[in-house]
Protein backbone atom coordinates (compact mmCIF):
# COMPACT_ATOMS: atom_id res chain seq x y z
CA UNK A 1 0.00 0.00 0.00
CA UNK A 2 1.33 3.61 -0.81
CA UNK A 3 2.06 5.82 2.12
CA UNK A 4 0.33 8.78 3.22
CA UNK A 5 2.23 10.32 5.32
CA UNK A 6 4.20 13.38 3.99
CA UNK A 7 3.13 16.44 2.81
CA UNK A 8 3.39 17.62 -0.64
CA UNK A 9 5.42 21.02 -0.82
CA UNK A 10 7.11 23.05 -3.77
CA UNK A 11 7.19 19.55 -5.32
CA UNK A 12 9.13 17.68 -3.01
CA UNK A 13 7.13 15.54 -0.28
CA UNK A 14 8.36 15.97 3.20
CA UNK A 15 7.48 14.83 6.59
CA UNK A 16 5.65 17.32 8.35
CA UNK A 17 7.86 19.58 10.75
CA UNK A 18 6.70 17.83 14.08
CA UNK A 19 6.54 14.27 12.60
CA UNK A 20 2.91 14.59 14.19
CA UNK A 21 0.15 12.22 12.00
CA UNK A 22 -3.49 11.10 12.37
CA UNK A 23 -4.67 7.77 12.22
CA UNK A 24 -7.40 7.07 9.16
CA UNK A 25 -10.12 5.06 10.12
CA UNK A 26 -12.05 2.57 7.62
CA UNK A 27 -15.60 3.59 8.30
CA UNK A 28 -17.09 0.34 7.57
CA UNK A 29 -15.00 -1.70 10.27
CA UNK A 30 -13.04 1.15 12.84
CA UNK A 31 -9.99 -0.59 11.70
CA UNK A 32 -6.89 1.87 10.96
CA UNK A 33 -6.06 2.13 7.47
CA UNK A 34 -3.13 3.89 7.10
CA UNK A 35 -1.25 7.10 8.99
CA UNK A 36 -2.11 10.95 7.21
CA UNK A 37 0.78 13.11 8.04
CA UNK A 38 -0.78 16.05 10.49
CA UNK A 39 0.76 18.90 8.85
CA UNK A 40 2.00 22.18 11.67
CA UNK A 41 1.39 25.86 11.04
CA UNK A 42 4.96 25.84 10.13
CA UNK A 43 3.98 23.47 7.50
CA UNK A 44 0.90 25.64 5.88
CA UNK A 45 3.23 28.00 5.76
CA UNK A 46 6.06 26.39 4.04
CA UNK A 47 3.48 25.56 1.55
CA UNK A 48 1.61 29.01 0.89
CA UNK A 49 5.30 30.28 0.46
CA UNK A 50 6.06 27.50 -2.02
CA UNK A 51 2.68 28.84 -3.99
CA UNK A 52 3.90 32.20 -3.74
CA UNK A 53 6.92 31.62 -5.62
CA UNK A 54 5.74 29.63 -8.29
CA UNK A 55 3.02 32.08 -8.60
CA UNK A 56 5.68 35.16 -8.70
CA UNK A 57 7.99 33.35 -11.25
CA UNK A 58 5.34 33.33 -13.87
CA UNK A 59 6.44 30.02 -14.08
CA UNK A 60 2.98 28.96 -14.29
CA UNK A 61 0.87 32.10 -14.58
CA UNK A 62 3.20 33.27 -18.10
CA UNK A 63 1.99 30.09 -19.28
CA UNK A 64 -0.30 30.44 -22.29
CA UNK A 65 -3.69 28.84 -21.43
CA UNK A 66 -3.36 25.86 -23.86
CA UNK A 67 -0.06 25.27 -22.60
CA UNK A 68 -1.69 24.64 -19.08
CA UNK A 69 -4.41 22.86 -20.72
CA UNK A 70 -1.70 20.39 -21.50
CA UNK A 71 -1.23 19.43 -17.93
CA UNK A 72 -4.77 19.04 -16.97
CA UNK A 73 -5.25 16.64 -19.58
CA UNK A 74 -2.86 14.51 -18.83
CA UNK A 75 -3.81 14.76 -14.93
CA UNK A 76 -7.07 13.27 -16.49
CA UNK A 77 -5.68 10.47 -18.34
CA UNK A 78 -3.39 9.54 -14.76
CA UNK A 79 -6.84 9.33 -12.94
CA UNK A 80 -8.67 7.60 -15.71
CA UNK A 81 -5.60 5.31 -15.86
CA UNK A 82 -5.75 4.39 -12.06
CA UNK A 83 -9.96 4.73 -11.76
CA UNK A 84 -10.61 1.55 -9.79
CA UNK A 85 -7.34 2.14 -7.37
CA UNK A 86 -8.48 5.74 -6.47
CA UNK A 87 -12.36 5.17 -6.31
CA UNK A 88 -11.21 1.99 -3.59
CA UNK A 89 -9.36 4.48 -1.68
CA UNK A 90 -11.99 6.37 -1.71
CA UNK A 91 -14.45 3.73 -0.60
CA UNK A 92 -12.07 2.91 2.31
CA UNK A 93 -11.97 7.00 3.11
CA UNK A 94 -15.40 7.77 3.16
CA UNK A 95 -17.63 4.23 2.93
CA UNK A 96 -19.62 5.16 -0.35
CA UNK A 97 -20.11 2.08 -2.40
CA UNK A 98 -17.78 1.21 -5.11
CA UNK A 99 -20.09 2.32 -7.82
CA UNK A 100 -20.72 5.74 -6.57
CA UNK A 101 -16.94 6.29 -6.26
CA UNK A 102 -16.55 5.25 -9.61
CA UNK A 103 -18.90 7.79 -11.02
CA UNK A 104 -16.88 9.97 -8.86
CA UNK A 105 -13.64 9.63 -10.57
CA UNK A 106 -15.54 10.10 -13.91
CA UNK A 107 -16.79 13.57 -12.51
CA UNK A 108 -13.01 14.36 -11.71
CA UNK A 109 -11.95 13.37 -15.01
CA UNK A 110 -14.48 15.71 -16.69
CA UNK A 111 -13.90 18.41 -14.66
CA UNK A 112 -10.05 18.35 -15.46
CA UNK A 113 -11.06 17.89 -19.23
CA UNK A 114 -13.71 20.37 -19.15
CA UNK A 115 -11.13 23.28 -17.82
CA UNK A 116 -8.47 22.08 -19.82
CA UNK A 117 -11.34 22.69 -23.04
CA UNK A 118 -12.34 25.63 -21.65
CA UNK A 119 -8.76 27.67 -20.95
CA UNK A 120 -7.50 25.96 -24.56
CA UNK A 121 -8.79 29.18 -26.27
CA UNK A 122 -8.06 31.57 -23.35
CA UNK A 123 -5.90 33.80 -24.62
CA UNK A 124 -7.49 34.08 -27.81
CA UNK A 125 -10.44 35.31 -26.65
CA UNK A 126 -8.29 38.05 -24.13
CA UNK A 127 -8.23 41.76 -24.14
CA UNK A 128 -11.93 42.10 -25.62
CA UNK A 129 -13.11 45.58 -26.46
CA UNK A 130 -15.76 46.94 -24.99
CA UNK A 131 -18.37 49.71 -26.13
CA UNK A 132 -18.05 52.85 -23.87
CA UNK A 133 -19.54 55.39 -26.33
CA UNK A 134 -17.08 57.89 -25.90
CA UNK A 135 -14.66 59.31 -28.63
CA UNK A 136 -10.73 59.14 -28.10
CA UNK A 137 -10.76 56.25 -25.73
CA UNK A 138 -10.76 52.84 -26.08
CA UNK A 139 -11.20 50.32 -23.46
CA UNK A 140 -10.41 46.59 -23.24
CA UNK A 141 -10.88 44.15 -21.06
CA UNK A 142 -8.53 41.45 -19.63
CA UNK A 143 -8.94 38.69 -17.23
CA UNK A 144 -5.64 37.73 -14.95
CA UNK A 145 -5.28 34.66 -12.69
CA UNK A 146 -5.86 36.07 -9.33
CA UNK A 147 -2.96 34.59 -7.39
CA UNK A 148 -2.13 32.21 -4.45
CA UNK A 149 -5.30 30.24 -3.75
CA UNK A 150 -6.49 28.00 -0.20
CA UNK A 151 -8.63 25.70 -1.46
CA UNK A 152 -10.20 23.65 2.01
CA UNK A 153 -12.46 20.98 1.07
CA UNK A 154 -14.93 18.66 2.93
CA UNK A 155 -14.90 14.86 3.08
CA UNK A 156 -18.31 13.84 1.04
CA UNK A 157 -16.81 13.59 -2.25
CA UNK A 158 -13.20 13.95 -1.47
CA UNK A 159 -11.51 14.05 -4.99
CA UNK A 160 -14.43 15.32 -6.71
CA UNK A 161 -14.17 18.56 -4.06
CA UNK A 162 -10.70 18.83 -5.00
CA UNK A 163 -11.38 19.05 -8.73
CA UNK A 164 -13.96 21.49 -8.42
CA UNK A 165 -10.87 23.62 -7.09
CA UNK A 166 -7.91 22.42 -8.36
CA UNK A 167 -8.88 22.22 -12.07
CA UNK A 168 -10.82 25.76 -12.09
CA UNK A 169 -7.46 27.12 -10.57
CA UNK A 170 -4.87 25.86 -12.30
CA UNK A 171 -6.17 26.26 -15.63
CA UNK A 172 -7.18 30.14 -14.85
CA UNK A 173 -2.95 30.23 -13.83
CA UNK A 174 -3.31 30.27 -10.13
CA UNK A 175 -1.35 28.26 -7.90
CA UNK A 176 -2.54 26.31 -4.63
CA UNK A 177 -2.74 25.11 -1.18
CA UNK A 178 -4.90 22.21 -1.07
CA UNK A 179 -6.38 21.03 2.00
CA UNK A 180 -8.41 18.14 1.89
CA UNK A 181 -10.47 16.81 5.28
CA UNK A 182 -8.71 15.07 7.80
CA UNK A 183 -10.68 12.17 7.48
CA UNK A 184 -10.10 11.52 3.62
CA UNK A 185 -7.34 12.76 2.49
CA UNK A 186 -5.26 9.78 0.77
CA UNK A 187 -6.92 10.35 -2.68
CA UNK A 188 -5.70 14.45 -2.52
CA UNK A 189 -2.54 12.69 -1.88
CA UNK A 190 -2.22 10.77 -5.41
CA UNK A 191 -3.53 13.54 -6.76
CA UNK A 192 0.02 15.21 -5.95
CA UNK A 193 1.47 11.72 -6.82
CA UNK A 194 0.32 12.38 -9.94
CA UNK A 195 0.89 15.94 -10.24
CA UNK A 196 4.29 15.42 -9.73
CA UNK A 197 4.16 12.77 -12.61
CA UNK A 198 3.02 14.58 -15.02
CA UNK A 199 5.56 17.50 -14.33
CA UNK A 200 3.77 20.09 -12.95
CA UNK A 201 5.94 22.74 -12.15
CA UNK A 202 6.84 22.89 -8.39
CA UNK A 203 4.55 24.60 -6.01
CA UNK A 204 1.76 25.11 -8.69
CA UNK A 205 -0.27 22.73 -5.91
CA UNK A 206 0.81 21.93 -2.90
CA UNK A 207 -1.20 19.66 -0.37
CA UNK A 208 -1.01 19.83 3.13
CA UNK A 209 -3.05 17.52 5.33
CA UNK A 210 -4.25 17.85 9.01
CA UNK A 211 -6.90 19.34 11.12
CA UNK A 212 -8.76 22.13 9.73
CA UNK A 213 -8.74 23.66 13.45
CA UNK A 214 -5.25 24.01 13.40
CA UNK A 215 -3.87 24.84 10.09
CA UNK A 216 -7.28 26.12 8.52
CA UNK A 217 -6.80 29.74 10.43
CA UNK A 218 -3.35 30.73 8.84
CA UNK A 219 -4.26 29.26 4.91
CA UNK A 220 -7.04 31.86 5.62
CA UNK A 221 -5.72 34.53 7.35
CA UNK A 222 -2.26 34.37 5.25
CA UNK A 223 -1.32 37.98 3.51
CA UNK A 224 0.45 35.97 0.32
CA UNK A 225 -2.95 33.99 -0.12
CA UNK A 226 -5.23 36.03 -2.31
CA UNK A 227 -8.15 33.63 -2.21
CA UNK A 228 -9.72 31.59 0.02
CA UNK A 229 -12.14 28.83 -1.67
CA UNK A 230 -14.06 27.12 0.32
CA UNK A 231 -16.61 23.86 0.47
CA UNK A 232 -17.97 22.70 4.08
CA UNK A 233 -19.78 23.42 7.24
CA UNK A 234 -21.25 27.14 8.04
CA UNK A 235 -20.18 27.85 10.94
CA UNK A 236 -16.45 27.44 9.75
CA UNK A 237 -17.35 29.23 6.65
CA UNK A 238 -18.46 31.91 8.26
CA UNK A 239 -15.11 31.83 10.30
CA UNK A 240 -13.68 32.05 7.19
CA UNK A 241 -15.39 35.04 5.91
CA UNK A 242 -14.06 36.69 9.48
CA UNK A 243 -10.25 35.76 8.95
CA UNK A 244 -10.68 36.73 4.71
CA UNK A 245 -11.49 40.14 6.01
CA UNK A 246 -8.68 41.36 7.27
CA UNK A 247 -6.90 41.39 4.31
CA UNK A 248 -9.96 41.56 2.35
CA UNK A 249 -9.01 38.19 0.36
CA UNK A 250 -11.51 36.68 -2.03
CA UNK A 251 -13.53 34.07 -0.81
CA UNK A 252 -15.75 31.26 -2.69
CA UNK A 253 -18.37 29.56 -0.01
CA UNK A 254 -20.57 26.08 -0.54
CA UNK A 255 -22.10 25.56 2.73
CA UNK A 256 -24.00 23.20 2.44
CA UNK A 257 -28.50 23.38 2.38
CA UNK A 258 -31.56 21.66 3.64
CA UNK A 259 -33.01 21.44 0.19
CA UNK A 260 -37.00 20.93 -0.54
CA UNK A 261 -38.25 18.60 -3.23
CA UNK A 262 -41.65 19.31 -4.03
CA UNK A 263 -44.06 16.58 -5.19
CA UNK A 264 -47.74 17.55 -6.70
CA UNK A 265 -50.63 14.79 -7.06
CA UNK A 266 -50.40 14.13 -10.32
CA UNK A 267 -47.05 12.81 -10.64
CA UNK A 268 -46.37 8.97 -11.28
CA UNK A 269 -45.85 7.91 -7.69
CA UNK A 270 -43.33 5.09 -8.58
CA UNK A 271 -41.02 7.74 -10.37
CA UNK A 272 -41.74 10.07 -7.32
CA UNK A 273 -40.26 7.54 -4.92
CA UNK A 274 -37.78 7.14 -6.81
CA UNK A 275 -36.21 10.72 -7.36
CA UNK A 276 -36.87 11.34 -3.41
CA UNK A 277 -34.49 7.98 -2.97
CA UNK A 278 -32.13 9.29 -4.98
CA UNK A 279 -32.34 12.80 -3.54
CA UNK A 280 -30.95 11.92 -0.37
CA UNK A 281 -29.65 7.92 0.02
CA UNK A 282 -27.07 8.66 -2.34
CA UNK A 283 -23.60 8.85 -0.63
CA UNK A 284 -25.51 7.87 2.83
CA UNK A 285 -27.37 11.10 2.52
CA UNK A 286 -23.93 13.10 2.87
CA UNK A 287 -24.73 15.51 -0.04
CA UNK A 288 -24.81 19.03 0.21
CA UNK A 289 -27.31 19.35 -2.29
CA UNK A 290 -29.37 16.71 -1.12
CA UNK A 291 -33.03 17.47 -1.10
CA UNK A 292 -33.83 16.15 2.64
CA UNK A 293 -37.61 18.29 2.95
CA UNK A 294 -39.95 16.47 0.98
CA UNK A 295 -43.44 18.38 0.76
CA UNK A 296 -46.02 15.87 -0.56
CA UNK A 297 -49.37 16.61 -1.89
CA UNK A 298 -52.37 15.77 0.35
CA UNK A 299 -53.67 13.13 -2.13
CA UNK A 300 -51.13 11.27 -2.30
CA UNK A 301 -49.29 11.30 0.69
CA UNK A 302 -50.21 8.39 2.45
CA UNK A 303 -49.97 6.40 -0.60
CA UNK A 304 -46.58 7.91 -1.56
CA UNK A 305 -45.08 7.37 1.90
CA UNK A 306 -45.96 4.10 2.12
CA UNK A 307 -43.74 3.24 -0.91
CA UNK A 308 -41.15 5.23 -0.04
CA UNK A 309 -40.88 3.01 3.44
CA UNK A 310 -41.18 -0.11 1.34
CA UNK A 311 -38.21 0.78 -0.51
CA UNK A 312 -36.19 2.49 1.88
CA UNK A 313 -36.03 -0.66 3.58
CA UNK A 314 -34.92 -2.89 0.41
CA UNK A 315 -31.76 -0.90 0.39
CA UNK A 316 -28.51 -3.19 0.48
CA UNK A 317 -26.47 -2.05 3.22
CA UNK A 318 -22.82 -2.74 4.17
CA UNK A 319 -19.20 -2.49 3.16
CA UNK A 320 -19.13 -0.29 -0.27
CA UNK A 321 -16.49 -2.67 -1.86
CA UNK A 322 -19.21 -5.84 -1.67
CA UNK A 323 -20.92 -6.33 -4.85
CA UNK A 324 -24.98 -4.70 -4.62
CA UNK A 325 -23.83 -2.87 -1.41
CA UNK A 326 -26.31 0.79 -2.17
CA UNK A 327 -25.67 2.35 1.33
CA UNK A 328 -22.23 2.58 3.25
CA UNK A 329 -21.15 4.16 6.59
CA UNK A 330 -21.41 7.45 7.36
CA UNK A 331 -17.81 9.07 6.83
CA UNK A 332 -16.46 8.53 10.53
CA UNK A 333 -17.64 8.59 14.43
CA UNK A 334 -18.43 12.45 14.66
CA UNK A 335 -20.66 12.51 11.79
CA UNK A 336 -22.18 8.93 12.91
CA UNK A 337 -22.72 10.47 16.71
CA UNK A 338 -24.23 13.67 15.20
CA UNK A 339 -26.72 12.14 13.26
CA UNK A 340 -27.78 9.67 15.92
CA UNK A 341 -27.83 12.71 17.99
CA UNK A 342 -30.69 14.47 15.69
CA UNK A 343 -32.42 10.58 15.40
CA UNK A 344 -32.56 10.69 19.12
CA UNK A 345 -34.20 14.11 19.71
CA UNK A 346 -36.62 13.30 17.10
CA UNK A 347 -37.84 10.34 18.37
CA UNK A 348 -38.35 11.57 21.94
CA UNK A 349 -39.67 14.40 20.57
CA UNK A 350 -42.60 12.51 19.28
CA UNK A 351 -42.07 12.79 15.54
CA UNK A 352 -43.31 10.08 13.61
CA UNK A 353 -40.38 7.80 12.34
CA UNK A 354 -41.92 5.65 9.45
CA UNK A 355 -38.97 3.88 9.03
CA UNK A 356 -35.16 3.47 10.02
CA UNK A 357 -34.10 5.61 12.84
CA UNK A 358 -31.57 3.44 14.50
CA UNK A 359 -28.39 2.14 14.04
CA UNK A 360 -28.37 -0.58 11.20
CA UNK A 361 -28.48 -4.00 12.59
CA UNK A 362 -25.99 -7.00 11.56
CA UNK A 363 -22.43 -4.73 12.20
CA UNK A 364 -20.65 -5.34 14.69
CA UNK A 365 -18.31 -2.45 13.85
CA UNK A 366 -18.59 0.55 11.07
CA UNK A 367 -20.45 3.39 11.10
CA UNK A 368 -23.98 2.53 9.94
CA UNK A 369 -27.37 4.15 9.79
CA UNK A 370 -30.58 2.77 8.57
CA UNK A 371 -32.08 4.67 5.62
CA UNK A 372 -34.65 7.20 7.59
CA UNK A 373 -37.90 8.42 7.08
CA UNK A 374 -39.55 10.87 9.21
CA UNK A 375 -43.17 11.56 8.11
CA UNK A 376 -45.47 14.95 9.09
CA UNK A 377 -42.57 16.85 10.83
CA UNK A 378 -43.33 19.59 12.61
CA UNK A 379 -41.95 22.98 10.76
CA UNK A 380 -40.22 23.97 13.51
CA UNK A 381 -38.39 20.71 14.79
CA UNK A 382 -34.61 20.16 14.12
CA UNK A 383 -35.33 17.39 11.84
CA UNK A 384 -36.81 19.70 9.35
CA UNK A 385 -34.75 22.78 9.34
CA UNK A 386 -30.83 21.52 9.98
CA UNK A 387 -29.20 20.02 7.99
CA UNK A 388 -28.32 16.70 8.96
CA UNK A 389 -25.86 15.07 6.22
CA UNK A 390 -26.86 11.39 6.80
CA UNK A 391 -29.64 9.25 5.06
CA UNK A 392 -32.46 10.68 6.71
CA UNK A 393 -35.31 12.82 4.88
CA UNK A 394 -38.41 14.35 6.42
CA UNK A 395 -42.07 14.62 4.43
CA UNK A 396 -44.50 17.17 4.74
CA UNK A 397 -47.75 17.69 4.03
CA UNK A 398 -49.27 20.39 1.54
CA UNK A 399 -52.87 21.62 0.03
CA UNK A 400 -51.38 24.13 -2.88
CA UNK A 401 -49.03 25.50 -4.84
CA UNK A 402 -48.74 28.41 -2.49
CA UNK A 403 -48.06 27.01 0.42
CA UNK A 404 -45.66 24.28 -0.83
CA UNK A 405 -43.39 27.26 -2.19
CA UNK A 406 -43.59 29.09 0.98
CA UNK A 407 -43.00 26.02 2.78
CA UNK A 408 -40.11 25.30 0.97
CA UNK A 409 -38.68 28.98 1.24
CA UNK A 410 -39.12 28.88 4.55
CA UNK A 411 -35.21 28.52 5.41
CA UNK A 412 -31.88 30.14 6.25
CA UNK A 413 -30.23 28.10 3.44
CA UNK A 414 -30.94 27.77 -0.33
CA UNK A 415 -28.43 25.52 -2.26
CA UNK A 416 -30.91 23.56 -4.42
CA UNK A 417 -34.80 22.82 -4.73
CA UNK A 418 -36.91 20.77 -6.56
CA UNK A 419 -40.30 20.30 -8.17
CA UNK A 420 -42.19 17.25 -9.43
CA UNK A 421 -45.14 17.56 -11.42
CA UNK A 422 -46.77 16.46 -15.26
CA UNK A 423 -48.05 19.77 -15.24
CA UNK A 424 -44.89 21.52 -16.86
CA UNK A 425 -46.37 25.17 -16.93
CA UNK A 426 -46.39 24.88 -12.91
CA UNK A 427 -43.16 23.16 -12.16
CA UNK A 428 -41.43 25.75 -13.78
CA UNK A 429 -43.52 28.74 -12.18
CA UNK A 430 -42.63 26.98 -9.14
CA UNK A 431 -39.02 26.46 -10.18
CA UNK A 432 -38.97 30.51 -10.39
CA UNK A 433 -40.21 30.64 -7.53
CA UNK A 434 -38.20 28.66 -5.17
CA UNK A 435 -34.93 30.82 -3.69
CA UNK A 436 -32.14 28.35 -4.23
CA UNK A 437 -29.12 28.50 -6.78
CA UNK A 438 -30.12 24.95 -8.48
CA UNK A 439 -33.45 24.03 -8.78
CA UNK A 440 -34.85 20.56 -10.35
CA UNK A 441 -37.44 20.26 -12.45
CA UNK A 442 -39.05 16.43 -12.36
CA UNK A 443 -35.99 14.77 -10.88
CA UNK A 444 -33.19 15.44 -8.13
CA UNK A 445 -29.64 15.57 -8.20
CA UNK A 446 -28.20 15.87 -11.55
CA UNK A 447 -25.05 17.30 -11.90
CA UNK A 448 -23.61 19.04 -14.76
CA UNK A 449 -19.92 20.69 -14.90
CA UNK A 450 -21.22 22.95 -17.75
CA UNK A 451 -23.86 24.81 -15.26
CA UNK A 452 -23.34 27.45 -12.13
CA UNK A 453 -23.36 25.67 -8.82
CA UNK A 454 -23.92 27.32 -5.44
CA UNK A 455 -26.54 28.84 -2.98
CA UNK A 456 -28.71 31.48 -2.28
CA UNK A 457 -29.13 32.56 1.29
CA UNK A 458 -26.37 31.00 4.16
CA UNK A 459 -25.83 28.11 1.42
CA UNK A 460 -22.44 30.50 0.63
CA UNK A 461 -20.93 32.94 -1.90
CA UNK A 462 -20.47 32.38 -5.34
CA UNK A 463 -20.89 29.44 -8.27
CA UNK A 464 -18.54 27.03 -8.84
CA UNK A 465 -18.35 25.07 -12.17
CA UNK A 466 -18.50 26.51 -15.68
CA UNK A 467 -17.24 29.96 -16.81
CA UNK A 468 -18.32 31.02 -13.00
CA UNK A 469 -15.79 28.06 -11.82
CA UNK A 470 -13.00 29.79 -14.15
CA UNK A 471 -14.32 33.48 -13.17
CA UNK A 472 -13.67 32.28 -9.70
CA UNK A 473 -9.76 32.20 -10.34
CA UNK A 474 -9.95 35.14 -12.46
CA UNK A 475 -9.32 38.95 -11.86
CA UNK A 476 -10.68 41.53 -14.52
CA UNK A 477 -8.72 44.20 -15.46
CA UNK A 478 -9.43 47.12 -17.68
CA UNK A 479 -7.34 49.34 -20.06
CA UNK A 480 -8.76 52.49 -20.91
CA UNK A 481 -6.49 54.33 -23.54
CA UNK A 482 -6.82 58.10 -24.57
CA UNK A 483 -6.26 58.30 -28.50
CA UNK A 484 -7.38 61.23 -29.23
CA UNK A 485 -4.08 64.34 -30.53
CA UNK A 486 -6.35 66.85 -28.47
CA UNK A 487 -5.84 67.97 -24.97
CA UNK A 488 -7.81 67.38 -22.05
CA UNK A 489 -8.39 70.79 -21.70
CA UNK A 490 -9.57 71.19 -18.25
CA UNK A 491 -7.24 72.62 -16.00
CA UNK A 492 -4.91 73.64 -18.84
CA UNK A 493 -6.78 75.82 -21.34
P1 LIG B 1 -16.05 21.36 8.38
O1 LIG B 1 -16.56 22.62 7.85
O2 LIG B 1 -15.63 21.29 9.80
O3 LIG B 1 -14.79 20.86 7.51
C1 LIG B 1 -14.63 21.14 6.14
C2 LIG B 1 -13.17 21.48 5.90
O4 LIG B 1 -12.83 22.64 6.64
C3 LIG B 1 -12.20 20.38 6.34
O5 LIG B 1 -11.12 20.31 5.45
C4 LIG B 1 -11.73 20.91 7.69
O6 LIG B 1 -10.47 20.41 8.06
C5 LIG B 1 -11.67 22.39 7.43
N1 LIG B 1 -11.72 23.23 8.62
C6 LIG B 1 -12.21 22.92 9.85
N2 LIG B 1 -12.07 23.96 10.68
C7 LIG B 1 -11.48 24.96 9.98
C8 LIG B 1 -11.10 26.30 10.28
N3 LIG B 1 -11.27 26.83 11.49
N4 LIG B 1 -10.53 27.05 9.30
C9 LIG B 1 -10.38 26.55 8.07
N5 LIG B 1 -10.70 25.28 7.73
C10 LIG B 1 -11.26 24.50 8.67
O7 LIG B 1 -17.10 20.28 8.10
P2 LIG B 1 -17.12 18.82 8.72
O8 LIG B 1 -17.03 18.80 10.20
O9 LIG B 1 -16.10 18.02 8.03
O10 LIG B 1 -18.58 18.42 8.31
C11 LIG B 1 -19.63 18.87 9.13
C12 LIG B 1 -20.73 19.47 8.37
O11 LIG B 1 -20.26 20.21 7.24
C13 LIG B 1 -21.67 18.47 7.75
O12 LIG B 1 -22.58 17.97 8.66
C14 LIG B 1 -22.32 19.30 6.67
O13 LIG B 1 -23.36 20.07 7.19
C15 LIG B 1 -21.24 20.23 6.25
N6 LIG B 1 -20.65 19.79 4.99
C16 LIG B 1 -21.05 20.44 3.89
C17 LIG B 1 -20.53 20.06 2.69
C18 LIG B 1 -20.90 20.74 1.45
O14 LIG B 1 -20.69 20.21 0.37
N7 LIG B 1 -21.41 21.94 1.51
C19 LIG B 1 -19.63 19.01 2.60
C20 LIG B 1 -19.24 18.36 3.77
C21 LIG B 1 -19.75 18.80 4.97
Amino acid sequence: MNTYNELYIDGKWVTPSTGATIANIDPSNESVITDIANASVEDAEAAIKAAREAFDNGSWSGLTGSQRAKYLRAIAKEIRDNLDFLAQLEVQDNGKPFTEAQLDMNGVIDCFEFYANLVEDFDNNQESEIEIHSEGYSCLVRKEPLGVVSAIIPWNFPLDMAAWKVAPALAAGCTMVLKPAEVTSMTAIELGRICQKVGLPNGVLNIVTGHGSKIGPILCEHPAVDKVAFTGSGPVGKQIMRSAANTVKKISLELGGKSPLIIFDDVDIETAVEWIMFGIFWNQGQVCSATSRVLVQDGIYDELTARLVQEAEKIVIGNGMDKGVQLGPVVNKKQYDAVMTTLEKGKSDGVNVLTGGKRASGFDKGYFIEPTVFGDVPEDHPIWTDEIFGPVVALRRFTDEAEAVASANNSELGLAAGVISKDIDRANRVARNLQAGIIWVNCSQPLFLQAPWGGYKQSGIGRELGTWGLDNYLETKQITTYHSEAPLGWYLK
